[in-house]
């Protein structure tokens, strides 16, 4: 007799850990690690997923009164080093154990079961994520010397587009009207053969020039000591970190592909994160060309279908390369060499529903179970990872950083200028182009080239600025900037709670408190405004493009405007936050930042690493060809070190003071913080959890060196859709258990009906 132990998947139930069963010998030989099973389960029936299985009985049940699972839904996903990242996930993350375990199962299962009668077997419900057929059409060996009658133009023209290749028959008979009865009269006489293959969704084709790669005549010197570091990170195969600390435009890529052409000459595979935004057709086609067929791509933008194609051809072992977004960690690889974080200081790699995890930290602990080695690549890394090279180690890995400061080819780094907003609109201009930008776009303009625009808008219209002095108001208390909100004609505190009656310009009470200008208004630009102010600028041969949520809504339109771009002779490419990574485009001469402080003043510790990680990244973007580069940067905040660093190309311009700062205040890198956010319609009930949560948290780690928590106070979007939100935070020092900590005050608070709350383990979105 052999027993499973389960992560049963009970939605209304968050269950701790797992339960045990026993294996009915009839399908012993089904039930492995990674299956969805059906069990019963207090009196109902079940889904969960076996996380282990056992010749030995669990110690604490008589076997006799051990329940059987009843039934195998699903093949296995996962394998046991699996199972045990997503038991690591669930503890770290406090989130239910199905949660974590759901990760890893194929897209489109869902935990339903149905059956058709009674006494018929239970199946799971997949949506559109079965494997798909399609009907191929091929000539036959009786093709030779046939000739079809006189009128049968259909089957001539069916035998000259197959002349080419197989088709599918839909494709045929999308271009033939009346290719399938052609086709069927073709088959009677052994001309042509039919027969179903296994159709796999989900394969993108770009015309971006830069979507391919061609193998460098050699790697710089930077270049091939990132992939020795590799190697040793590799044979070592402890889990060991590569930071690749490379200039935008050093060829980081480069090294990614070096480094898994010979992990998969070790036979073993490797897989990739890119950010979902940067996952165009050109990045891809960059794997593509030089892996071929050997590469699976999976991100959000693929339907179910294509996602669950991708998804499998993994598992079978077909494929190698895994590139995808985030979620591509959890794709069953079934033998992990190596894991590539590209961009690893991107926000967006932490997820922001349950399980709230960050792929650098699961890729971190999934390296040290596969025994292989992590690369993250940036050219603005993370805070966290720089200080975890500093320390040499972390969590008993080794982390090492490399550094590329050096464009390949001769290729040099732009020349960054900063413009002060301020003293252009004391010098009365009232455009959202400076001077000297405008000079440079009209140099564009001349000499047919072209030109990128980022259009800030996060953080965007939050707060009162001055015009004149670019002074904003802040909490004398707390020395954060005070948030305005219309509705109330408020300046309000988000660390305190203070607030303080303004009205905005133009309204004749406004004075700033810094200079005593009216003009004290939400600070904010629309793309409408810059596309309008472009156009009259810009002579009309020049193309502007602009990318942004509304214009990138559609399936594929996102490559398509780039595409645009890259096939214009002379054009500007006007975007948010969207436009400034890992676009390679040779004939960029100049980077336009409009606004490149929105993000500085919001209340977030990691504010001014946003901006500067933003601001450097979009820089990059300039002079990646033969021609030199140009950066103009528009701000109010002209001596920020965050402007600064990126005008001087010197990181720790920015650094040293930002570091000083956190480590001051006890943040990250210095200390772990957690997020408790309780939300919910009724405000009162929503209080009183949240001063429980509170109150838990302090009472549990009262007298415990390098914690604090900090509120309850109310969220800096204190109510969305209708629900009033707060928030407690939690400081904890490096090596703390922050998750069983948190999960187990939460576990303690009574919340009421409609009272919610999120444990956000490491909280990257504060707000
Ligand atoms: P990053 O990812 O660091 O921004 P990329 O990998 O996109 O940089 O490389 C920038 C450009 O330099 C690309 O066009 C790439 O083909 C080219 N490149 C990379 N490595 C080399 C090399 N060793 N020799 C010549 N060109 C290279
Ligand atoms: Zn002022
Ligand atoms: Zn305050």
């Amino acid at each position: 007799m052999r027993f499973a132990s389960v992560a049963l998947d009970i939605s209304t139930r968050a269950l701790e850990g797992t339960f045990d069963y026993a294996i009915p010998e009839a399908i012993e030989g089904q039930v492995t690690v990674g299956v969805t099973v059906l069990v019963p389960f207090s009196h109902r029936s079940a889904v969960g997923y076996v996380m282990a299985t056992s010749d030995e009985p669990p110690k604490d049940v008589a076997p006799s009164r051990l329940l059987a699972v009843v039934q195998v839904l699903a093949p296995a996903a996962f394998g046991p080093h699996s199972a045990a990242v997503a038991r690591w996930i669930a503890h770290e993350y406090a989130c239910p154990l199905a949660d974590a375990v759901r990760l890893f199962l194929a897209p489109g299962q869902k935990v339903r079961v149905t059956r058709e009668s009674s006494d018929a077997p239970w199946e799971l419900v997949a949506e559109k994520a079965a494997p798909a057929d399609a009907r191929w059409v091929s000539l036959a060996p009786g093709a030779q010397g046939f000739e079809p009658i006189r009128n049968a133009s259909r089957q001539r023209e069916v035998l000259e587009a197959l002349s080419a290749g197989a088709m599918r028959l839909a494709e045929l008979s999308a271009t033939i009207p009346g290719a399938s009865t052609a086709v069927n009269a073709l088959a009677k006489r052994g001309v042509v053969t039919v027969e179903t293959r296994r159709q796999i969704r989900g394969g993108e084709k770009t015309t971006l020039s830069s979507a391919h790669a061609p193998r460098p005549e050699r790697l710089t010197q930077g270049q091939l000591a990132a992939v020795a570091a590799i190697d040793e990170a590799r044979s070592r195969a402890a889990g060991d970190v590569v930071l690749v600390d490379g200039v935008t435009g050093s060829g980081k890529t480069e090294v990614y592909l070096e480094a898994i052409e010979r992990t998969l000459v070790s036979g073993k595979g490797a897989l990739v994160l890119v950010p979902e935004i940067s996952l165009t057709a050109q990045t891809v086609g960059r794997f593509r060309s030089r892996f071929g067929d050997d590469v699976a791509v999976l991100h959000s933008r693929l339907s179910t279908g294509e996602r669950f194609d991708q998804w499998d051809l993994v598992r079978q072992g077909a494929v190698h390369v895994v590139v995808g977004a985030r979620s591509a960690l959890f794709a069953p690889l079934a033998n992990v060499g190596l894991i590539i974080i590209d961009e690893e200081h991107e926000s967006s790699y932490k997820q922001d529903s349950s399980p709230r995890y960050h792929a650098r930290e699961v890729a971190a602990r999934m390296a040290q179970e596969w025994g292989c080695a992590l690369v993250l690549g940036s050219a603005t890394p993370s805070l966290e990872s720089l200080r975890r090279c500093e320390v040499g180690s972390w969590r008993g890995a080794r982390w090492t950083r490399v550094e590329m400061s050096e464009r390949p080819g001769g290729a040099v780094l732009p020349k960054v200028s900063i413009v002060d907003m301020a003293s252009q609109f004391r010098g009365g201009s009232r455009s959202v182009f400076s001077e000297p930008l405008r000079r440079a776009l009209g140099g564009v303009a001349e000499r047919r080239e072209k030109a990128v625009l980022l259009l800030n808008r996060r953080g965007f219209a939050n707060f009162l600025m001055c015009r004149e002095c670019g002074c904003v108001p802040e909490c004398p208390h707390c020395s954060t900037a005070l948030t305005y909100h219309e509705r109330t004609h408020a300046l309000v505190c988000h660390t305190c709670g203070r607030s303080w009656p303004v009205r905005a310009y133009p309204d004749p009470s406004t004075r700033c408190p810094n200079c005593g200008s009216r003009y004290l208004g939400a600070y904010g630009v629309g793309t409408q405004r810059v596309e309008d102010e472009l156009s009259m600028l810009l002579p009309k041969d020049v193309e502007v493009i602009r990318m942004d949520a509304d214009t990138t809504r559609a399936k594929g339109a996102h490559q398509r405007l780039l595409e645009q771009f890259d096939a214009a002779e002379c054009a500007v490419l006007v975007g948010t936050q969207m436009i400034a990574k890992g676009l390679d485009f040779p004939e960029v001469t100049l980077v336009g930042v409009i606004n490149a402080d929105t993000m500085l003043k919001l209340p977030d510790f990691r504010a001014a690493e946003r901006t500067y990680d933003l601001l450097e990244q979009v820089a990059g973007r300039a002079g990646r060809g033969g021609r030199p580069g140009e950066v103009i940067v528009q701000t109010y905040w002209a001596t920020h070190p965050a402007m600064q660093a990126v005008l001087a190309h010197r990181r720790d311009v920015f650094l040293a003071p930002e570091l000083a700062e956190r480590k001051e205040a006890s943040y990250p890198p210095f200390s772990r913080l957690a997020n408790v956010l309780v939300w919910g319609k009724n405000a009162r009930a929503v209080g009183d959890a949240s001063a429980n949560m509170a109150a838990a948290l302090r009472e549990k780690v009262a007298g415990l060196p390098g914690w604090e928590v900090l509120g309850p106070a109310d969220c800096v979007k204190a109510r969305v859709k209708d629900r009033t939100r707060r928030h407690v935070m939690v400081k904890a020092p490096l090596d703390a258990d922050l998750g069983g900590v948190v999960s187990e005050c939460a576990a303690g608070i009574g919340r009421g009906m409609g009272i919610n709350m999120a444990l956000d383990i490491d909280a990257y979105d504060l707000m």
